[in-house]
């Protein structure tokens, strides 16, 4: 059905052999809105597929050099509070010589429609076909969006392979924390972003517009834009790999591309955007966001957030509440987010809350503060805020023994966590949810057998302020050794040791005080198989999403069952990926790409880990992990407190 025959084998490629399922190659928006008027009443929520929202920005299609569409691979309902995608919006379309539109999967009913009809992938905007623009920006933040940015690909009617691709065809490039490891996903991407998108999305658009001037063929559009710092066009480099199948080294194979491709990183953050998209519709996060800081430097081993974004820099306590005032006019929002990886460790955080609490009162706004430290501030912080909606209060130990606790880098002792519980329960909050993960490294039976008893001493000091009414509800998730963290060197749990400590989990959290809730062993491995992987992985992607998979991070719609039959198509065994103990020498799959965090930091911080040695927050103790000499020119231009490493003066 697409350019290239990659046809999708689903009921709908049964229609296209008949004729009557081909998306033509061209679409105009006038023939994409009647054909939008005859199908949308015959799918649930047609809001998500109108566009027209408060705030959206609709520029002269015609008048305009470069035409973007920015697509977020799972449905609008959660695409549209994605705080990237709203950050380059806003960005590109403050350019008077570029827009930005946007495009989100159509759940299954919707692409059954389209299919039916003929109707390719469009923007919400001004209903360009997809194959329209100029660039396809893909936001990638997770790996389990891989097939729908596939599927997507081919509703739009553009071939699926980069290779494929001609001169005619969009440039396809994506962004997002799952970049870190962009071999999966090389076949399909023209050019990875790592890191921080902002400066370097404009980049791409410069280099664009000028290929597009000079008529440049599409490869050497490509060689330039191999040449911006922070960009990688995987065709121009090779790996090869060793007999044990491990990657022996990835190179270039054309001359002036940099050997390993270093993260783009802003000293100073830019103004947030203000002017959010308010969606037609009830979505998952209906909320306005202001970042507070990026990066963190507490420096858990499991958490690559927490490692790529490296490092901390705040925003200005005046310049949030401006963006939060300005956010909350510009759509009536009565729900503001205020983000970071941990929201406690932002320096004027009281300060902070109270002028937040100054500005908004009476004006029925709730203010949320996600991943709180594990002590009384953040107990008198969420006080202040009053976010008593859902009447629970969220805490995220990971570990229920304090051995644990040392060995992935979260210490804290059992007593201070029972202490801010009582805090909560005593003040009103009757239920507590406590994350955890389960198949940390070294984890044993007695670690998991943890998470319940400590799960019943905290039940217990609810009793002694709430009686019967206290609530304990633990969330389990299971570890995955993530590329560029401390524990990329280390196996993950098997399937059978998953399934055997939920199992315990479940069993013994029983009755009506508990609540337990997981992900399903199924989802952690298909993650760990497409976050670990390498070049190979992309054929197995292709053949999942040949053999009917998408949608990977829904729980009912994804199909083990079809990864697993690719698997065992392309004779690739998923345990290399996910159940092997690392050499400390391997070369990983993404050691090309550097968040400048060095690799043998990483591997000394994993030994130490071994020795139930912790490191405190960088911000107090630098422990030279590679981003200030890596960055230092940059610290000595931007000097100052909102960046949290220590100055460079020499
Ligand atoms: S350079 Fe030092 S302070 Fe900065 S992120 Fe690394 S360890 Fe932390």
């Amino acid at each position: 059905m697409t350019k290239t025959g990659d046809a999708h084998p689903t009921p709908v490629f049964l229609l296209n052999q008949t004729g009557s399922g081909i998306i033509p190659p061209m679409a105009t928006p006038e023939q994409i809105e009647a054909g939008l008027e005859r199908i949308l009443l015959k799918v649930q929520k047609p809001g998500r597929y109108v566009g027209g929202e408060l705030n959206t920005v609709i520029k002269d299609w015609d008048r305009i050099d470069t035409r973007i569409a920015l697509v977020f691979p799972d449905i609008y309902d959660i695409g549209i509070s994605n705080l990237g995608l709203q950050i380059l919006y806003d960005l590109v379309n403050q350019r008077p010589d570029a827009l930005a539109e946007r495009a989100y999967a159509p759940w299954v009913d919707m692409e059954e429609q389209m299919r039916l009809h003929a109707i390719p992938l469009y923007s919400l905007e001004t209903k360009h076909a997809l194959a329209d623009y100029d660039i396809l920006g893909f936001s990638l933040p997770y790996e389990t969006l891989y097939t729908n940015a596939l599927n997507m690909l081919d509703l739009a009617n553009i071939p699926l392979r980069s290779e494929q691709r001609g001169q005619a065809d969009p440039l396809i490039i994506a962004g997002g924390h799952a970049c870190f490891n962009p071999e999966p996903m090389h076949a399909f991407i023209d050019a990875f972003v790592v890191g921080e998108g902002e400066q370097v999305l404009l980049e791409i658009i410069e280099a664009v517009r000028s290929a597009k001037a000079q008529n440049e063929p599409r490869r050497e559009m490509l060689l330039r834009l191999a040449k911006i710092p922070g960009v990688y066009v995987p065709r121009f480099y090779d790996v090869s790999y060793l007999e044990d199948g491990t990657v022996a080294a990835t190179t270039p194979n054309v001359p002036g591309i940099p050997g390993v491709i270093l993260k783009r990183m802003l000293p100073q953050l830019p103004p947030p955007p203000t002017r959010f998209i308010v969606p037609n519709i009830d979505v998952v996060h209906n909320r306005v966001s202001v970042e507070v800081m990026r990066g963190c430097t507490r420096g858990c081993r499991f958490c690559q957030a927490g490692m790529i974004t490296r490092p901390v820099r705040e925003r200005s306590v005046d310049e949030i509440v401006q963006a939060a005032e300005a956010a909350v006019d510009a759509t009536g929002a009565e729900e503001l987010a205020l983000l970071s990886l941990s929201s406690s460790d932002y320096t004027d955080i009281l300060e902070l809350v109270n002028k937040i609490g100054e500005k908004f009162t009476g004006r029925h706004l709730t203010v949320s503060l996600p991943s709180l430290r594990i002590d009384s501030v953040s107990v008198d912080l969420m006080e202040k805020l009053k976010d008593r909606r859902s009447g629970g209060f969220t805490l995220a130990p990971e570990a229920a023994t304090e051995r644990m606790r040392r060995i992935i880098n979260k210490f804290i002792t059992d007593e201070q966590l029972l202490e801010t519980a009582r805090e909560i329960y005593a003040r009103g909050w009757n239920s507590l949810k406590l994350y955890f993960m389960i198949g940390h490294p070294s984890e044993t039976i007695e670690d998991v057998q943890a998470i319940v008893d400590l799960c019943k001493r905290v039940l217990a000091e609810g009793r002694k302020s709430l009686g019967g009414r206290a609530k304990v509800h633990a969330g389990v998730s299971t570890f995955i050794p993530k590329p560029h963290t401390p524990f990329q060197w280390v196996a993950m749990d098997t399937q059978e040791q998953i399934q055997a400590k939920l199992d315990l989990l479940k069993r013994e959290l029983r009755g009506p005080a508990f609540k337990v809730s997981w992900t399903p062993p199924e989802d952690t491995l298909l993650e760990g198989w497409l976050s670990r992987g390498d070049r190979r992985m992309a054929e197995v992607i292709y053949t999942a999403w040949r053999n009917g998979t998408k949608f990977d991070a829904w729980q009912d719609q994804r199909q083990l069952q079809a990864w697993s039959s690719a698997f065992a198509s392309l004779n690739l065994d998923p345990a290399f990926y996910t159940h092997r103990t690392r050499r400390f020498d391997e070369v990983f799959p993404w050691e090309h790409i550097s968040d400048a965090v060095r690799k043998k930091y990483l591997y000394r911080d994993y030994q130490r880990s071994l020795d139930g040695g912790t490191r405190e927050d960088c911000r107090d103790d630098c422990d030279a992990c590679g981003i200030l000499p890596t960055f230092a020119a940059a610290r000595r231009e931007y000097p100052g407190i909102y960046w949290k490493c220590p100055e460079v003066r020499h």
